[in-house]
């Protein structure tokens, strides 16, 4: 892979007319060593965010050991970078051939369910393979409502009641129980935490038995761009959220149980950002060369402000328009589709152009797992890079309003609680 300091250098160097992701192992490697550090229990990286093999080789040497896997691809993308890791099979709905695979094929004894049916799927297959039940772990995913940016609680999770029961009915058959639940992505507020804490604590005291461990899921919070215009608060970086949940979590009782968290985002968010170019400026219109059927889907919901810098194209020597203040453009994606149109405009130089290269920073999270073939346009080109996006400060910064969450202090983890 080629080096480059910044995505700058490279823009400049390779002059890519294709999208090129820049990647940042040493980024990637801080974040995950701030989130171990931060979460006093066992940290599950959510494989499905982003499975690159070069993302969970740098994740598994940076100290995680376990993985929130969903599907037989992810057992083995896992199985190929940390063969000792810890695997958590926590999609909720699973094919009976996937779950035989997990516990006979993998060794997977931890697995998440909320319904009866899967609880019963899972028994078979259990009892089929002469596993003890005492060695499996179920957790019961909890239905929950919450304020993320992306809702993930519609589909999956048991009400309260049903809960409850499902707990007790696993209990009864010798199986090990704990609780999850996962409120969505990039949430932004500790009271969503906190509601489904609440929820979770009810079914425990309602339920009665031993549980072996509550997993709190994923959505912790990444930095992205700030409209100008808006007054945005503030992202919370992930350590004080983290705090602040630890405390709700001793303060619904669950001081005592081994915890798990499944971050995805915000591991894994900072460390890729990706050079476009400008294929052509058409007034306050910029037509770009990837888009919401590659890299930028994530910012469809419009509910995230991807940060994007210009470079500007050195061959072009005359410009029109003030290269001292931003404006804001429409970003039109490289498909022949008008669904393919950014939903939030990018703050640029005003003399930005046909020909200039803008790098969108913090996409590491579900971009290029997301990438789709459609009309032959499939950016997957991939350079190294070694400054974080926001450190490049050279001239004018159209994105001057990234988000940081300040100095990352990295140190040693600890050893994380096991289930
Ligand atoms: C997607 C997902 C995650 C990761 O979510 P982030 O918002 O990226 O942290 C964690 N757990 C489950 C069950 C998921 O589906």
């Amino acid at each position: 892979m080629q080096r480059f300091a910044s995505g700058r250098e490279a823009a400049l160097a390779l002059r890519p007319d294709h999208p090129v992701y820049c990647f940042r192992p040493s980024v990637l490697y801080a974040d995950t060593r701030a989130f171990l550090k931060a979460f006093p229990g066992k940290t599950a990286y959510a494989v499905k965010t982003n499975g690159e093999p070069m993302v969970l080789e740098t994740i598994a040497a940076a100290g995680v050991t376990a993985f929130d896997v969903a599907s037989p691809a992810e057992f083995e993308a896992v199985a190929a970078v940390a063969p000792k890791a810890e695997q958590l099979y926590m999609h909720p709905v699973k094919a009976q051939a996937d779950i035989r695979l997990a516990l006979e094929g993998f060794g997977i004894r931890t697995l998440s369910l909320d319904h009866p049916v899967e609880f019963d799927k899972i028994q078979r297959i259990v009892q089929a393979f002469d596993i003890d039940p005492g060695e499996v772990s179920l957790f019961v995913r909890l239905q929950t409502r919450g304020a993320a940016a992306y809702e993930l609680s519609k589909k999956f999770g048991a009400a309260p009641r049903e809960a409850v029961e499902l707990v007790q009915r696993i209990d009864r058959q010798g199986f090990r129980v704990g609780l999850c639940f996962h409120v969505g992505s990039q949430v932004e507020d500790v009271e969503t935490y906190d509601a489904a804490l609440k929820v979770a604590a009810q079914v425990r005291a309602q339920a009665g038995v031993a549980l072996v461990g509550l997993d709190i899921g994923g959505g912790f919070p990444a930095p992205y761009g700030r409209d100008p215009r808006g007054a945005q608060r503030p992202v919370p970086d992930p350590v004080s959220l983290i705090g602040e949940i630890g405390a709700d979590l001793r303060r619904h009782g669950f001081g005592d149980l081994p915890l798990v968290a499944e971050p995805g985002r915000v591991i894994v968010a900072r460390s890729l950002s990706v050079i476009v170019r400008v294929l052509l400026r058409d007034g306050k219109r910029l037509y770009i060369n990837d888009g919401i059927w590659g890299s930028l889907s994530d910012s469809w919901t419009g509910k995230i402000t991807l940060p994007a810098r210009l470079i500007p194209d050195p061959a072009r020597k005359r410009r029109t328009g003030d290269p001292n203040r931003l404006d804001d453009f429409r970003i039109c994606g490289v498909t022949c589709d008008s669904v393919d149109i950014l939903s939030r405009p990018f703050w640029l130089p005003e003399s930005v152009d046909t020909g200039d290269f803008i790098e969108i920073g913090h996409i590491g999270a579900y971009s290029l797992s997301l990438r789709t073939r459609f009309n032959g346009f499939y950016p997957d080109t991939i350079v190294e890079v070694e400054h974080p996006f926001e450190d490049d400060r050279d001239g004018l910064e159209g994105f001057a309003n990234v988000e940081t969450w300040g100095e990352a202090t990295v140190e040693p983890v600890s050893g994380t609680e096991a289930v």
